[in-house]
């Protein structure tokens, strides 16, 4: 019987509701947007569409296993205890580690967190959102005590400026990005403004591109907070003596600059402008610096200047950076200096990357973090949460943060760690590092709900935890809206939620009393109430309105910004509206910023810069999103975007092969020439893993240093070199059936609908390619092969069928030119081919007249580019609307439309 469930997304820091309609006896799920959920409406975006087909059993991690043999719960949970315990008892608390990640639950995170600050007694709890929004944290925290997002979602329709700052939020923030063109379209004079060294989808909402050099934010950000201030000096007597001149601005004050705000609710004007002024004399000066148009930046500054309803909204591009805090800072001195904070329509604001990342921050799963955001950095919060915890074990200092934490793990320092639903053998920077790292630690533990992964296969032992469709609990996106995540489906074989594990571990290391949690809304309550313990108004986060919530009323929670307490009974859009904050004098703080390059520039062994960043379709390491066919559709390969000049001068070619290195390891990529790239950088993308590719995961490149104050890695700044990568052959193999492959140097696997697909490319030719393709595809007796072979040409060709249905196809050529694959991809959802199509399939073109899709554009209704390119020339259609009107494509989630306007 199907019932629907409000939940919401497990993926981005949107955090989109959902509708769930779920079976459990078919284990089948329908998604749709929650039309009431605040943060989307009712909108879904690709990979929240495709939620449904993830939810499947296969893969699944469904028992846990002890040093690769499968076992009961109790024999794995004693096993972790005893390790910890031993290795605690031999080496001291800081020799063992919990790594989480923003994927957790509140109540998941907030447990892990007590149990390793609380009771193991060490500060090492860090999280994979150290990766993803640390700068954010350490930035909000200079500027306003505490580490809180302003403004809210509903400002975005409020703007009369949105600037988007190193965001690619049209594939990033996907709904946000809707709602933002959705404002736009409402009100054509709302101007858009991005700011990112790439152009991306995101430009195509854009009056305004400012594709500055990379790393350089804080001059543009220190320029702007000149051009503000310019003739403040002259009108304000105490700053008189100021550095700043109007002639080198060459323009006449705007008066944007908010003197009574500055005076009354803010400290460090003087310091911070007299630093940008300093560091940065006139807009020729920023345009040189930034290697940007004169025009564009007077442009931008002109229009922030002019526009009291500014919103800046920054991601990654600004956080993964070694001046990542600076950054965030340099941002809000500009809204600080202009008094736009805290008022409907303007504001910093930080989209977060992952579902849970606010939730983590919440409780503590930083190291330097303690819990309801307090830190190791105050005695008196230390001495607070060990009163409320009872414990006389707790952490004194802080921990280590990611980057270090798998450093100490090398270095045999930390000697066990428990991975919770991350996958630090991809995504930390020099991956290949973190890889040795576990190999040499002596004890590690992953909890995840998929069996293989690249972490996984390290683990000593396995726990089974539950996925999204099981989970029960609740999560913070970035506007502060706590939603629930609620159970679809009972949990798959023996999985277990995060809190239930984590629990069982720490009554086994003696610790049960404080860990007797019978459900979520158990530990729900306690974070709710230590959220308000000794608070009296002093910290930004508290919900202590639901320290005596009921079982029910949890379970009924509707989405609400935090803080709830009985101030606040009803959630609080907006904070700083009342011009208070968390700083000890109760006024925010202007941090004074010199720019800094980034930690390494290119020189001539590695003459490019690296940029990484997400894609439209995928998740992270793709555990989950691979699963689903259609989100494979758009970007299948790993690839590197190069700028033209730099691929004549690399002898790249689109569509080929490259080979990319950095000084800590290197990637293979097919390439995509586009001019959205700038010459000097490229770009790659984040998801790829040991699981779906032979060299596609970035983060073997990524440079591991790190900002000094946030410790958060320079995930876009890596100087890097790239050339041809020339295989002795190249081909793909569709099958119905997953394959084992014998290891071409350049594999991916691609999941179809009815098909698996692998691209192929190797420097060793096998004798003889009959051979080798039936090793590979099997077959037996009952089917029949089709084949092709050139010897001269290198090129061979096959098909097996099993009477008229297509079970393989094997394409090999010396060189790439083979055929696009959408055709014979399309005949796997076929249960008999016609000979016509039989007769074709060596070819590997459709047919005289039978349509081929092209390239998938529109995951969401499965609309290729050809169908695409044939409408608009067949009907005339003009606009993008017109298109979704007569094909469906980007009427959903809408992330598609800058793809089809390019079309257009
Ligand atoms: Fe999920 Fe997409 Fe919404 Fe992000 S924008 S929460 S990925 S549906």
């Amino acid at each position: 019987m199907t019932h629907t469930i409000k939940t919401t997304c497990p993926y981005c820091g949107v955090g989109c509701g959902i509708s769930a309609a779920a079976d459990e006896q078919s284990r089948h799920v329908k998604i749709q947007g929650d039309k009431n959920h605040p943060a989307n409406f009712g909108r879904l975006c690709s990979k929240g569409s495709a939620l449904g087909e993830t939810v499947e059993l296969k893969g699944r991690l469904l028992q846990p296993r002890v040093y690769g043999r499968e076992t009961g719960w109790d024999e794995a949970l004693d096993a972790v205890a005893d390790s910890f315990i031993h290795v605690i008892q031999t080496y001291g608390p800081d020799a063992v580690a919990i790594y989480g990640s923003g994927q957790l639950l509140t109540e998941d995170y907030y447990v892990a967190n007590k149990l390793m600050k609380g009771y193991i007694g060490s500060g090492n709890m860090d999280t994979n959102s150290r990766l993803c929004m640390s700068s954010s944290v350490a930035g909000h925290k200079r500027a306003f005590g505490s580490d809180t997002v302003p403004g809210c979602y509903a400002d975005f329709e409020l703007a009369d400026m949105i600037v988007l700052i190193g965001s690619n939020t049209a594939w990033c923030h996907p709904v946000s990005f809707q709602r933002i063109r959705a404002a736009k379209e409402a009100n054509p004079a709302l101007k858009i403004v991005v700011i990112d060294p790439r152009r991306t989808a995101t430009c195509d909402i854009a009056d305004l591109h400012l594709p500055l050099a990379a790393g350089s934010d804080t001059i543009l950000f220190n320029g702007l907070l000149n051009f503000l201030s310019v003739g403040y000096a002259s009108r304000t007597a105490h700053l008189a003596d100021m550095p700043v001149s109007d002639t080198h601005w060459g323009i006449n004050a705007y008066a944007a600059l908010n003197a009574d705000y500055i005076g009354q609710h803010t400290e460090g004007f003087a310091e911070a402008l007299a630093c940008a002024a300093r560091t940065v004399k006139s807009i020729a000066q920023v345009a040189a610096q930034c290697r940007l148009d004169v025009a564009d930046v007077q442009r931008f500054y002109e229009g922030f200047a002019g526009n009291e309803k500014v919103m800046s909204l920054y991601s990654q591009g600004v956080n993964q950076s070694t001046s990542g805090t600076d950054k965030v800072n340099a941002i809000i001195n500009c809204h600080l200096a202009t008094g736009r904070i805290g008022k409907p329509g303007m504001g910093p604001f930080s989209l977060t990357g992952q579902p849970n990342a606010m939730g983590g921050r919440e409780v503590g799963g930083l190291s330097h973090q303690l819990a309801a955001h307090m830190d190791f950095c105050s005695a008196e919060d230390i001495d607070r949460v060990a009163r409320f915890w009872g414990t006389d074990h707790i952490a004194r200092t802080a921990g280590l943060p990611a980057v270090e934490l798998f450093d100490a793990i090398y270095d045999g320092k930390v000697k066990a760690v428990w991975i919770m639903g991350t996958n630090p053998v991809v995504s930390l920077p020099n991956a290949d590092k973190v890889k040795q790292a576990l190999q040499r630690c002596d004890f590690v533990v992953v909890s995840d709900c998929i069996a293989d992964t690249d972490t996984t296969a390290l683990a000593h032992v396995l726990l089974p935890a539950q996925g999204w469709s099981e989970k029960d609990g609740t999560v913070t996106n970035s506007e502060r809206c706590i939603s629930r995540q609620r159970t679809l489906f009972s949990p798959a074989g023996q999985a277990r939620p995060d809190w239930w594990i984590i629990s069982q571990v720490a009554g086994r290391m003696g610790f049960g009393a404080a860990f007797a949690y019978q459900a979520p809304v158990d530990i729900f309550r306690e974070h709710a109430a230590l959220s308000g313990f000794e608070n009296n108004g002093r910290r930004d986060f508290d919900i202590s309105a639901f320290a005596g919530m009921s079982a029910t009323e949890y379970e009924q929670l509707l989405p609400i910004q935090w803080p709830v307490n009985k101030t606040y009974p009803q959630g609080r859009a907006r904070m700083f509206d009342d011009n208070r904050f968390f700083t000890p004098s109760g006024k925010a703080q202007f941090i004074a910023i010199t720019p800094r390059p980034p930690a390494h520039a290119p020189d001539a062994d590695y003459p490019l810069i690296l940029n990484t960043g997400r894609l439209r379709d995928q998740w992270h390491t793709m555990t989950r999103t691979a699963i689903a066919a259609k989100l494979n559709q758009h970007k299948p390969e790993p690839f590197v975007e190069v700028h033209p000049q730099d691929a004549a001068y690399y002898w790249l070619v689109q569509h080929g092969l490259a080979l990319i290195e950095s000084r800590w390891g290197a990637m293979l990529a097919r390439v995509q020439v586009t001019d959205g790239q700038q010459q000097g950088n490229v770009f790659v993308p984040m998801h790829w893993t040991g699981q779906y590719a032979s060299m596609g995961r970035m983060g073997t490149l990524v440079n591991p240093v790190v900002d000094p104050v946030s410790k958060q890695p320079e995930c876009k700044h890596t100087p890097v070199r790239i050339a041809v990568y020339q295989p002795v052959w190249q081909g793909f193999m569709l099958s119905r059936q997953e394959l084992t492959l014998t290891a071409p140097e350049y594999w991916v696997k691609i999941k179809g609908g009815q098909f698996y697909r692998y691209e192929l490319a190797g420097q060793n030719l096998p004798d003889d390619w009959q051979n080798w393709a039936k090793a590979h595809l099997g077959g037996g007796a009952q089917t029949q092969w089709q084949e092709y072979q050139d010897a001269g040409t290198g090129n061979y060709r096959a098909a097996q069928l099993r009477g008229k249905r297509l079970e393989s196809v094997v394409f090999i050529a010396a060189h790439n030119n083979l055929p696009e694959r959408n055709w014979l991809t399309g005949l796997f959802d076929k249960e008999a081919l016609d000979s016509q199509e039989r007769r074709a399939l060596l070819t590997g073109m459709a047919p005289l007249g039978v349509p081929d899709v092209g390239a998938i554009v529109c995951a969401c209704f499965n609309v290729g580019e050809n169908t695409i390119r044939e409408a608009i020339k067949a009907q005339g259609l003009k606009t993008h609307q017109e298109v979704g009107q007569c094909l469906k494509a980007g009427t959903n989630c809408g992330s598609c439309v800058p793809e089809i306007k390019a079309l257009l």
